[in-house]
């Protein structure tokens, strides 16, 4: 998915030095969504945790927008070619179906339960389109940043399926990392733990996970706590590194769907803006005319009926460092 805001904020983003995490019995920081159309005169609407003044980052997730369930038996989902830079996209539905084109020649179908992780590296440009058989797109798109090593790295697409491990009434599928005893083979660039978690009614699920990790759960549907703390459906529920047991419950009397997100903090600052993740301010401005000129960095995404999408205007104002807040 890109980000088509008409105008997106440049965001300098960075976890806090010194940042000590606040240990066990921690609260959740709820984070609500800010609605975002994803741009075109019939623009799909999508609901925004990350990133967003209160938090720019969860571990390297650095983006995060939910959408659906939305009838999609019209258009639903059409993005031209756009490029990406520095950063990988997870792609992860819960319903309907994705047809993907990138500049490496994969042509792929996202479909609910498997997931998509396609690497931006020094550039990369696909397009995403509902294919004509959907008729309820449901899902997630997030974002992970690249580390400075690994930034320009060469642009990859992989696909995974996870199995479903079920405990304590819950549906566990692992799509990044490990969790319950079960491990994603798919190879990130820093830790990450990326899984769906369906809840039975009225379960209550307990979760080892790693005290270096900062967590987030992001809740689809149903009342679902997160140790203790009551979010609704589209919050985004944080909790600080230094946790090693985790609580998730479902207090309603149907199925509760979340994905949990996890890492340690992503010490690097980095600027992102539109489809783009770099150090500076230099960076972004050279990806974008990279992708204005055509200039190959990107390569060519065939197949996709229709033009590609022009970058906007920069801003004209200078970027204003953002960083995560310090917790007590
Ligand atoms: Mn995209």
């Amino acid at each position: 998915m890109s980000n088509v805001e008409a105008e997106p904020a440049a965001l300098k983003c960075g976890a806090v030095a010194g940042d000590a995490g606040a240990g066990q019995g921690a609260a959740v920081e709820v984070l609500s969504a800010r609605e975002v159309p994803l741009g075109g005169p019939r623009a799909l609407l999508v609901r925004r945790t990350l990133p967003q003044r209160a938090r720019t980052l969860i571990g390297a997730w650095c983006f995060a927008d939910h959408y659906g369930p939305v009838d999609a038996s019209g258009t639903g989902m059409d993005v031209p070619p756009h490029p990406h830079t520095g950063l990988q996209t997870v792609s992860w539905l819960f319903s309907g179906e994705i047809e993907h084109r990138d500049s490496l020649g994969t042509h792929a179908l996202v479909r609910p339960g498997e997931m998509n992780l396609m690497t931006g590296g020094h550039g990369i440009a696909h397009s995403e389109v509902s294919t004509a058989r959907t008729t309820v797109l449901h899902g997630v798109q997030l974002w992970v940043a690249l580390p400075e090593e690994h930034r320009h790295t060469a642009r990859d697409f992989q696909h995974h399926v996870p199995a479903t491990v079920r405990r304590d009434g819950a549906e566990i599928k692992v799509f990044l990392g490990s969790l319950v005893g079960s491990t994603s083979p798919v190879r990130t660039f820093t830790p990450l733990l990326g899984a769906e978690i369906v809840l039975g009614p009225g379960a209550t699920l307990t979760l080892p996970v790693d005290p270096a990790f900062e967590h987030g759960l992001l809740v689809d549907s149903g009342d679902v706590r997160l140790s203790g703390t009551a979010l609704r459906p589209t919050d985004l529920g944080y909790l600080p590194r230094g946790t090693d047991t985790l609580t998730v419950a479902n207090d309603s009397g149907t199925p509760a769907r979340t994905v949990l997100l996890g890492g340690p903090p992503f010490e690097e600052e980095i600027v992102m803006w539109w489809n783009f993740i770099g150090r500076s301010h230099e960076d972004i401005v050279r990806a974008r005319e990279d992708w204005q000129a055509d200039s190959g960095r990107f390569g060519t995404v065939e197949g996709y009926p229709g033009g590609r999408l022009p970058a906007p205007a920069l801003p004209n104002a200078v970027i204003t460092p953002r960083r995560n807040p310090r917790h007590p």
